[in-house]
């Protein structure tokens, strides 16, 4: 079983809670919990995955909670997500400073699997910062920066559900990808036997005597079937 952490950046959109970047009528903790919830349901689709998430809802929780929580469980990858600002547009990822090949192969996979489902309009690109989640996490990990909340057209885009669940598949799958995770077997198709053209009834008595015939209708109306006498 492979430990994936998913880390949805800051706190929550309540009072005393770090609600990240706020513009455009949008709050950043807000759109990283929706897309996390997307992510959710995606990878319950995959065998052989744990997830465990810093918060889904709103709350208190520091940055150095979140990384002794994933150390602690024992992590095998962690994955923070996002939303920029500051003036800019565009996706970009982040790693620790000179993280090692396998870490370069994750933020490539990620990267690259969101970028392929082409929501945002610029690449800004594969970089690197000495962030304290990427810093003090034990197992390989990334930070995503999915759009910028005071930009225009990247707020229409972070409005937009079917954008957010789009930009939760690239996660998901780049993770997918890097883990070389499988999709759970579909469950069995269930047959569906063919029309004959023909109608068929049920029938359950046929009486000379029409009393015997109500008296069985009666029966099985109490039993709770819809019963109708036909008489020929
Ligand atoms: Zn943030």
């Amino acid at each position: 079983m492979v430990k994936v952490y998913i880390d949805l950046g800051h706190e929550g959109d309540v009072k005393g809670m770090d609600p990240g970047a706020v513009a455009n009528g949008l709050k950043e903790a807000n759109v990283v919990l929706e897309i996390g919830k997307y992510i959710k349901d995606m990878f319950a689709e995959y065998e052989n995955v744990e997830i465990k998430f810093s918060r889904l809802g709103d709350k208190n929780f520091s940055l150095t909670q979140r990384t002794n929580e994933a150390n602690a469980w024992g992590a095998d990858l962690y994955l923070s997500i996002h939303i920029n600002a500051g003036g800019g547009t565009g996706f970009e990822s982040y790693i620790y400073p000179g993280a090692g090949s396998k870490t370069q192969a994750f933020q490539n996979a990620v990267h690259a699997k969101i970028i392929s489902k082409k929501v945002f309009g610029k690449d800004r690109g594969k970089k690197q910062a000495d962030f304290h989640v990427l810093r003090e996490t034990k197992m390989d990990a990334m930070l995503t920066e999915n759009g910028f909340i005071d930009n225009k057209t990247d707020a229409a885009i972070l409005k937009d559900r079917k954008k957010l669940i789009e930009i939760a598949a690239g996660h998901v799958e780049g993770v997918a990808e890097f883990l070389g995770l499988k999709k759970k077997p579909d469950p069995k198709p269930i047959s569906t036997p063919k029309p004959d053209g023909r109608m068929h009834y049920v029938q359950i008595g046929a009486f000379s005597d029409y009393d015997n015939a109500e008296k069985l209708a009666a029966k099985a109306k109490k039993a709770g079937f819809d019963v109708y006498i036909k008489s020929e």
